[in-house]
């Protein structure tokens, strides 16, 4: 009779275990707790699905900061080019956008993931759909039974399901309403599984505007500015929104930005306006401010600022904005914006925290729970937005399906 394996999360790191566990002939089946699997992936496929990212593949693993080490293995061995191989094989080629970033031609998500249940189906995988992972089951003395995995249904009722191997890919708790709500963190740490609480990463952060500069700005970009955190600097086009700013250039920071708030409770964060004109031209160009012109339109016809890169300078200055072209400039260049809370996780892209490295072999095994393997975002790794989140939720999945394969092989 043929193994059996478990995989609980129908997102992209459950949905590749299950591939590469039912290639080796397991009997597979996946649990997910929603109607229906990959709606993260969805998600992200409505934005354009950057799948990962083309660069050299030490540079790509620098993205992962202390967690790189962890996932350097994985990432060797599925990494960008085998990522986007196997994208093909579903009939969804992928292209390099300017930045490196990788897409599939249709920017979307959908075609990848239909072909991919197809295919999943035609090698025998059955999912599960509604079925709440809630846990192990202990017993009266402590003890964990890591062969059980507990589920829950709508109905109120519950399965124990006994398996050769488990893979979890419960993901990360960011978007919650997708699914991945971070409900396993307490199932883990009743197990005593060290779990690093789950935070928001690639988010905004929160600014309280005036209500004009809302009622006029919210939702309007701030095109080609750079974004200046301790020190680090990242350009982009960013949003104001009701009740801060997003947009990749903040997202990039996001990790430092929490930290400066958890060290001491704000950060500053400086906006340069015009990264491609020095200080001294901007002071030249303001000085040939016509006397009819207000302080806003000669802002606008001197050095081209739009509306909203004006208000911004009236909101970071409680509306006194210098009359002297040198500090107007200086303003310009670095706008400070004192942050004292990112957006809620329920608005994040992705999570930082997870299930500590220490905790996991290079398979990806739990260490105190031999047997059970876990993918994805749900691991405490963390990485910038840029196909980085795909594809180490990819590259650990394939390890640890593979982990489960080498230890059920090494089974006595
Ligand atoms: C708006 C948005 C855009 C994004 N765009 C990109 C992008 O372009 N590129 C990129 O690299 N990344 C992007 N990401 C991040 C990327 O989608 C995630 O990193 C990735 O989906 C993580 O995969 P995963 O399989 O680990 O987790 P998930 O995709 O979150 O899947 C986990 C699955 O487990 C299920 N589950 C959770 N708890 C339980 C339970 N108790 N029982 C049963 N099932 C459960 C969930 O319902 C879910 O289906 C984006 C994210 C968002 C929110």
């Amino acid at each position: 009779m043929s193994s059996t394996a478990t995989v609980v999360g129908g997102g992209p790191a459950g949905l590749m275990a299950a591939e590469v566990l039912a290639a080796a002939g397991l009997a597979v089946t996946v649990y997910e707790h929603m109607p229906s699997v990959g709606r993260k992936l969805l998600l992200a496929g409505r934005s354009g699905l950057n799948i990962t990212h083309n660069e050299p593949i030490d540079d790509l693993l620098a993205r992962y900061g202390r967690a790189a080490q962890h996932l350097s293995l994985a990432i060797h061995r599925f990494g960008p080019n085998e990522l986007r191989s196997w994208c093909d094989s579903l009939g969804e080629q992928t292209f390099v956008g300017s930045t490196g970033q990788v897409f599939p031609t249709s920017l979307r998500a959908t075609p990848l993931l239909r072909a991919w249940l197809v295919r999943l189906a035609s090698a025998g995988v059955s999912i599960e759909v509604g079925c709440r992972w809630l846990g192990w089951p202990t017993s009266p003395d402590g003890a964990v039974d890591a062969w059980r995995s507990q589920f829950g249904r709508a109905d109120g009722s519950t399965i124990d399901v006994i398996s050769d191997v488990t893979v979890l890919a419960l993901g990360g708790g960011s978007w919650p309403r997708v699914g991945s709500d971070g409900g396993w963190v307490a199932a883990f740490r009743r197990a005593g599984v060290e779990v690093n609480e789950l935070r928001a990463a690639n988010c905004g952060v929160r600014i309280d505007w005036t209500a004009t500069f809302v009622d006029r700005f919210a939702g309007v970009p701030l095109k080609n500015i750079a974004v200046t955190v301790a020190g680090r600097t990242v350009r982009g086009d960013a949003m104001v929104t009701s009740g801060g700013i997003e947009g990749a250039p903040v997202y990039a920071h996001s990790a430092a930005i929490r930290d400066a708030i958890d060290g001491a409770g704000r950060c500053m964060v400086m906006v340069d306006l015009h990264p491609d004109i020095s200080m001294a031209s901007l002071r030249d160009r303001l000085e040939h401010r016509r006397p009819k012109d207000s302080l806003g339109s000669s802002l606008r016809r001197t050095i081209g600022l739009t509306p909203a890169a004006i208000s911004l300078l009236r909101e970071a200055t409680g509306n006194r904005l210098p009359r002297d072209p040198a500090e107007l400039a200086e303003l310009v260049k670095a706008v400070p914006l004192v942050i004292a809370e990112m957006m809620p996780i329920e608005r994040a892209i992705s999570s930082a925290g997870g299930v500590a490295l220490a905790e996991l072999d290079e398979a990806f095994m739990l260490r105190r729970l031999p047997g059970t393997f876990v993918a994805g975002e749900m691991i405490d790794w963390e990485a910038p937005t840029g196909g980085y989140l795909l594809q180490a939720s990819f590259s650990t999945a394939v390890a640890a399906a593979n982990g489960a394969l080498d230890w059920l092989g090494r089974r006595p």
